[in-house]
């Protein structure tokens, strides 16, 4: 028996990517999947503030995603069919995404400049710990008290840019192993743990680009939705 080659599919799909549909964000959702092409993505997932995004393409993986703001911190949810509002508790948040048969990640836990959920206090249970966040503030400390915990608790582990500028998308990518590129196989694989985080920082000089650039928004608009 052979085995078929390049099976399963090694997917690298960055899973927290901002667009200009967040309002401390700067890169148009046009761009994504030249990116993508560019530094040998097969995807991401569009994780823009309480906004749901649900861009096709018929090159790369996007996968529909939100980043919804709640009582507790922030939560993801992939693979909706309709937005979550903001402002529940994190468990409820988490529930809604259930209902849907939707992924809820846990996004940069541990992050102390954030709005971060400590999932150690969650009743519900959510299907995975992102590990890995380039823009981490404190990186180092950040990502091993994530990975420690997810660990523990033999969470799937995922990746992601939290890019709010297009430089950085990339910048950390979740390794899936899917049998094909569809969405329902990818969070199939997701939810099962077929997944492998991969990643680094962004640079300093990339922080505060987008620092100074969100600076600018905040000032008409008065909102901070920061990563
Ligand atoms: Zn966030
Ligand atoms: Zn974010």
């Amino acid at each position: 028996m052979t085995l078929e080659p390049g099976f399963p599919l090694k997917l690298k799909l960055d899973l927290h990517v901002h667009t200009s549909r967040s309002i401390d964000a700067f890169t148009s959702p046009k761009q994504l999947a030249i990116i993508c092409r560019d530094r040998g993505l097969d995807g991401l997932a569009i994780t823009d503030h309480n906004v749901l995004s649900v861009d096709s393409s018929n090159e790369v993986v996007f996968l529909p995603g939100i980043e919804i703001s709640t009582r507790d911190g922030h939560i993801i949810g992939l693979g909706l069919s309709e937005a979550i509002p903001r402002g529940l508790s994190a468990d409820d948040t988490i529930r809604r995404i259930n209902n849907l048969h939707g992924i809820s990640i846990v996004p940069h836990p541990y992050d102390l400049l954030r709005s971060s959920v400590r999932p150690n206090t969650l009743e519900v249970r959510p299907d995975a710990i992102e590990v890995i966040n380039s823009s981490s503030f404190l990186h180092s400390v950040t990502w091993k008290r994530a990975r420690k915990f997810a660990e523990k608790q033999n969470y799937p582990m995922t990746a992601g840019s939290d890019s709010h500028i297009p430089e950085t998308i990339g910048r950390a990518y979740a390794e899936v192993e899917s049998p094909s590129k569809d969405t329902a196989s990818v969070l199939a694989a997701l939810r099962a743990g077929l997944v492998t985080p991969v990643g680094r920082p962004i640079r300093v000089s990339e922080r505060v680009r987008k620092m100074f650039r969100g600076k600018r928004e905040e000032k008409f608009d008065e909102v901070d939705e920061s990563a």
